[in-house]
């Protein structure tokens, strides 16, 4: 059993290297025959449209996904978009040890003489004083000493951190009020019955403080797998040299879907065939998720961008 999920934030079109996340998180979880959520984490009402939203749900359905339970389609444990879920947020707060922080990252830094541009490891000025009431506070959640998280990434191995040491108490509701990434996933997880999460690589260093949340909860913990990050044929980090890196222009250019989910499976190194189009349904014959390549997938976007569909083999 794992069920799985999805979860984009709508701040733009979706991006070849969203596409392929959502792909092997789609997969992992249909491989096993389980249920797959879609969750549009909107917390950033500055950065996020529903038209973003419309197009996302849309290029990954154009991809060839579907979904059990969304923000479309419903389900049991809606609403599922994070704007509509702060009342849930805020109820987890109250059941967590916290206390508000009026520091600046100003101070911050300087009381912990960290380089510019490091996150710093937050000293705890705020823990045992009043904070200055001129300002607008955020709420941290206190991490105790000694505190210590281990898990096994999927793809990424063993981990270990020392959350007071390597973090310090952290911001689960901004001084603007938003709620922070932090406490809305490991909420919207833990409530939506999420056993599996599939994501990015830069996530990895979420991982930590997420479990700690889940246990401080007394929510199961699910299990993590980051997958690693595509790039260009050419190793470099995707961007618009290489040519059309949104799935909604390579979808106006008129690439088949298939194609697209042959080039992205060619990127985590499947073998299945020489056959340029598949369909994700397709490829879950034989997936398994602990065997994609750990390093950086490659696609050849030039090449998927330039030629026509080909016609499938018989
Ligand atoms: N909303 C996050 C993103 O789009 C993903 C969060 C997650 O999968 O935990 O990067
Ligand atoms: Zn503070």
């Amino acid at each position: 059993m794992a069920r799985g999920r999805y979860a984009p934030s709508p701040s733009g079109r979706l991006h070849l290297g969203n596409a392929r996340t959502a792909l092997l998180a789609w997969l992992a979880a249909r491989a096993g025959g389980d249920a797959f959520v879609m969750r549009i984490e909107d917390l950033d009402p500055q950065r996020s449209r529903p038209e973003h939203e419309r197009a996302i749900l849309e290029d990954l359905r154009w991809l060839g996904l579907d979904w059990d339970e969304g923000p479309d389609v419903g389900g049991p444990h809606g609403p599922y978009r994070q704007s509509e879920r702060f009342d849930l947020y805020a109820a987890a707060l109250e059941r967590l040890d916290t206390y508000p922080c009026t520091c600046t990252r100003r101070e911050i830094r300087e009381a912990v003489r960290a380089p510019h541009g490091a996150t710093p490891v937050y000293p705890g000025s705020c823990r045992d004083k009043v904070g200055n009431p001129e300002r607008e506070p955020a709420i941290r959640v206190r991490v105790p000493r000694g505190s210590r998280v281990e898990f096994t990434d999927a793809i990424a191995g063993p981990q270990a951190e020392r959350l007071d040491e390597e973090v310090g108490d952290f911001v689960l509701r901004r001084n603007d009020d938003a709620w922070a990434y932090q406490l809305a996933v490991v909420v919207d997880d833990a409530a939506m019955g999420v056993e599996q999460v599939v994501r990015g690589a830069d996530l990895l260093e979420s991982t930590a403080r997420q479990i700690w949340l889940f246990e401080a909860l007394g929510a199961p913990v699910p299990s993590f797998a980051h997958v690693p990050l595509l790039v260009g044929a050419d190793g470099e980090k995707l961007n618009k040299r290489h040519g059309a890196t949104d799935l909604g222009q390579v979808r106006d250019a008129g690439v088949d879907p298939r194609r697209v989910v042959a080039a992205l499976a060619r990127s985590w190194g499947w073998e299945g065939s020489t056959r340029d189009c598949i369909t994700p349904r397709e490829l879950l014959e034989g997936f398994a998720l602990e065997s994609i390549e750990r390093e950086p997938g490659r696609v050849a976007l030039e090449a998927l961008l330039a030629e026509p569909a080909p016609l499938d083999p018989p």
